[in-house]
């Protein structure tokens, strides 16, 4: 099963899900795939966020919970993630 993770757009900041990205054939690159936003139209400017619900900071750290499903989190929950573990 993956996970609708959540992208925000650099230029609008619009939080979008994995599955509402606009996707289109990279014209350069056969074996590629460029990424838009929903909201603005702009291209390859998505930051991933943390997956702790309504966190907005970027996921900059990641790793396996308690329960082996691996996650996506910022430095601020990088601690919970590993006490979630413990
Ligand atoms: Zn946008
Ligand atoms: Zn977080």
């Amino acid at each position: 099963m993956t996970k609708d993770r959540k992208w925000r757009c650099e230029f609008c900041l619009v939080v979008s899900v994995e599955s509402k990205l606009l996707r289109a054939p990279n014209p350069f690159d056969a074996d590629d795939e460029l990424i838009g936003c929903p909201s603005c139209k702009s291209v390859e400017g998505f930051i991933e966020l943390c997956e702790i619900e309504g966190c907005l900071n970027g996921a900059t750290c990641g790793g396996p919970g308690s329960d082996g499903v691996y996650r996506r989190t910022c430095g601020d929950h990088a601690d919970w993630l590993r006490k979630a573990v413990a």
